[in-house]
């Protein structure tokens, strides 16, 4: 046979395949290690056939890895095909998603320990009368069987294994060690009676014919426990499943839960593990062990056969859209690898993006919708703070008269809050008095972010940190202020406000590691600390049964991007906040801080009034043809060579404009400019933005720039992309 081998896998750059001999213990999808010049290199099998082109006897032959199966299934490799033709990218970059990074190196291995156990029964064995400690370890290793031996060691001192072996009562093997990656989790959530609600949401699911199911449920409706009994099920009639949940920092909290369901057949895969554990959790999955993967957009791609569900929770978020290339749509991966294996596809949200509920209005996505929290416990109520006002009143301070008082009652009663400000660090910006010189990175054309505990500025784009400066860099004059509050800040306010309240804060800065996120969540919901206050991190999710107030600091701020789904982004965000007060038996509370009272998207979110947002958005856009209507389409090329940057640029706008020019129709919008932000870590950016009716233009545009990256220039396509900074 021959195989057709990728080794270039760990580069991903070009599609070099090449040819070899293998025997019939190879298959499609098999990991090999392939000859190649003086060396030898990682491969991965992509497709056996005949005959070669080449002269047979000049071919070499692979050498297999010992896997118990081929890494990539059939499904995946067609997967990783059809993704490589979608975005036009090389197979070997396609196939990376695939794999976890330390499998395309060839340097993870599995991980074995050395387990020693007796070699006869106890009493064929014979102990000098003085070898007390041998014979209590022998005694050990009848009771317990096979142990390992640096176990063994601990318990009864160290040189007890050597002392036994040496006696001959031993036998000693290597075995493999699954590393577990969530030790210190603990399962917490015993399985619930379903309420009727949640049934009928199960029923409908399983009943519908249609592959995509949306969950339109707010906040505190119960979505989660319907999500894991879809999960039970699949895993009765033996199908596996995949469970997505947009951020790693929620990523612990829903494995405590799925692992106190379903134990051992829940695995995770997600950046923040080490290579040996993601490799691990990976194998894992792929000899079926676990049924179950959980974990952020790259989960989608689990080695799993036999789907029975693909889960995409708060499927309206952001980190859904990859921002490397391939820079794929979550959904529409999941909605291939759905179609191919004939399982259903289920999105959940309290706030579809506005895409999606389209569809499902129109039927071509079951909806399903639950307008009640669980039990009929009230939504919390929402109430505008005009900060105008406050500020005519001279209260300038980040709280207004409202907040602190429903501030302190909530202190009073012992329940807890949550702040929430979408902007980390001390304060926004260092600007001079004198004149108006305001700090910014030399790397990033942006201002840079005060922060007082580590008394430096830091830049928030590209993680730069530099020296507080003791005057202006421009004009030498000491007057610097600092402008707009951060996290830092308003815990610092807070400990002045109320000094005996406890304050704990989840940013950025504060949660380092892979279990980061988890630790103060943990804290928190155990009641160490009264008021948490955070970041956008703080809103997604998360149980706390006793936070009873919410106070949203500054509603305004997503409201002002430039960017066709901020009012959307806003709508999002403030029911996501909001759903975090009062789940419990006490009713919750929310206080919205804002500087335009008077905002359509505030007051439907105020309301919880989704359809009420969706109407008055959906005729915005389809007055603007701004998406669904439409798909935004950006090409950015980035570089640190100005010169070489600029030149790729042109190349691709002329071969980008007779794109335009062939299918003029088709384009609603067609401009080159300087990106807004025009360097990010010392690259210089500059885009060509489109906005198309129809996207019969699309795989010609993906052509169009194909050609003229490379040489430390990146040009790359984002449809809708989710930033456009
Ligand atoms: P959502 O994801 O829709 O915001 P959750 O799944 O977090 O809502 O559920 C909200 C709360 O209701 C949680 O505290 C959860 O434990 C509880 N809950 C969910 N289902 C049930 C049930 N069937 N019986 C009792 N409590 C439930
Ligand atoms: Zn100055
Ligand atoms: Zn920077």
């Amino acid at each position: 046979m021959i195989a057709e081998v990728i080794v270039d896998i760990a580069s991903g750059e070009t599609d070099k395949v090449f040819e070899y001999l293998c025997d019939d213990r190879i298959t499609a999808g098999a990991r090999v290690r392939a000859p190649f010049g003086p060396r030898t290199l990682p491969g991965f099998v992509v497709r056996l056939k005949e005959s070669s082109d080449y002269p047979v006897e000049k071919l070499k032959k692979v050498i297999p890895e010992e896997d118990e199966l081929p890494a990539l299934t059939p499904e995946c490799l067609s997967l990783a095909k059809k993704i490589a033709a979608r975005y036009r990218v090389p197979l070997a970059l396609s196939l990376r998603l695939f794999l976890p990074a330390e499998m395309r190196t060839g340097k993870v291995r599995e991980l074995t320990r050395r387990f020693v156990e007796l070699r006869a029964p106890l009493e064929n064995l014979s102990f000098r009368a003085s070898a007390k400690k041998q014979l209590a370890a022998a005694r050990y290793l009848e009771e317990n069987g096979k142990t390992e031996s640096a176990e063994l060691n601990r318990l009864f001192g160290g040189g007890i294994v050597r002392a036994l072996e040496e006696k001959g009562c031993l036998t000693v093997t290597q075995e493999q060690i699954k590393r577990d990656p969530y030790k210190s989790v603990e399962g917490i959530a015993p399985p619930r009676v379903l309420t009727p609600d949640q049934l009928a949401a199960v029923k409908a699911v399983k009943e519908d014919g249609r592959t995509v199911q949306l969950i339109h449920g707010v906040t505190g409706s119960g979505k989660t426990e319907i999500y894991l009994t879809l999960i039970a099920d699949c895993l009765k009639e033996g199908k596996s499943s995949i469970f997505l949940v947009p951020e790693i920092s929620l990523t612990p909290q829903m494995l405590s839960q799925l692992r106190a369901r379903f134990g051992k057949n829940a695995a995770i895969l997600h950046s923040g593990l080490s290579a040996g554990e993601r490799f691990d959790e990976w194998w894992r999955l792929r000899t079926g062990e676990a049924k179950i993967a959980i974990g952020a957009r790259s989960a989608v791609f689990a080695p799993l056969e036999n789907l029975g569900v693909i889960i995409v929770d708060e499927e309206h978020d952001g980190s859904y859209f990859s921002e490397t290339a391939p820079r794929y749509s979550t959904f529409e991966v999941a909605r291939l690898r759905a179609k191919s294996g004939g399982c259903k596809l289920v999105l959940g949200s309290a706030t579809p993006a506005v895409e999606t509920y389209k569809k499902a209005l129109e039927g071509e996505f079951h909806l399903i919708p639950l307008k009640k929290r669980i039990n009929k416990r009230p939504m919390p109520e929402i109430e505008i703070v005009d900060m105008r006002r406050e500020a005519k009143r001279g209260n300038h301070s980040p709280f207004s008269a409202t907040l602190k008082e429903e501030l302190e009652a909530c202190l009073a009663q012992e329940k807890q809050a949550i702040l929430f400000l979408n902007r980390r660090g001390y304060s926004q910006s260092v600007i001079c008095k004198d004149c108006g010189y305001v700090a910014k990175c030399d790397a990033c054309d942006v201002s840079l972010t005060y922060h007082r505990e580590e008394d430096c500025l830091k830049c928030h784009y590209c993680g730069a940190k530099y020296e507080m400066p003791t005057g202006c860099l421009e004009c030498g004059s000491k007057k610097l202020s600092y402008a707009g509050t951060g996290t830092q800040k308003i815990v610092s306010e807070l400990q002045k406000l109320y000094p005996s309240a406890r304050v704990l804060r989840m940013d950025n800065d504060t949660t380092s590691g892979k279990e980061g996120h988890y630790k103060i969540l943990k804290r928190f919901g155990e009641r160490e600390a009264d008021i948490l206050v955070g970041t956008q991190m703080i809103a997604k999710g998360h149980d706390f049964p006793s936070v009873t107030l919410v106070g949203i600091l500054d509603a305004d701020m997503s409201l002002h991007f430039s960017d066709y789904r901020s009012g959307e982004r806003t709508f999002q965000l403030i029911t996501q906040v909001a759903g975090r007060s009062g789940r419990a038996e006490e009713k919750g509370k929310v206080v919205l801080q804002t500087y335009s009272p008077e905002n359509d998207v505030l007051r439907f979110a105020c309301r919880y009034d989704y359809e009420g947002f969706y109407e008055n958005e959906i005729s915005l856009r389809a007055a603007a043809a701004f998406p669904p209507f439409s798909k935004i389409v950006r090409v950015l090329v980035s570089g640190e060579d100005k010169k070489a940057t600029l030149e790729a640029f042109k190349n691709a706008y002329f071969a980008l404009e007779e794109v335009y020019g062939r299918y003029r129709e088709d384009f609603l919008f067609f401009d080159k400019m300087a990106a807004p932000i025009k360097r990010i870590e010392n690259k210089y950016r500059y885009q060509v933005l489109m906005r198309l009716a129809k996207t019969d233009a699309l795989p010609e545009i993906y052509a169009a720039c194909a050609e003229y990256g490379g040489k430390g220039v990146l040009v790359s396509v984002e449809e809708n992309p989710a930033n456009l900074s």
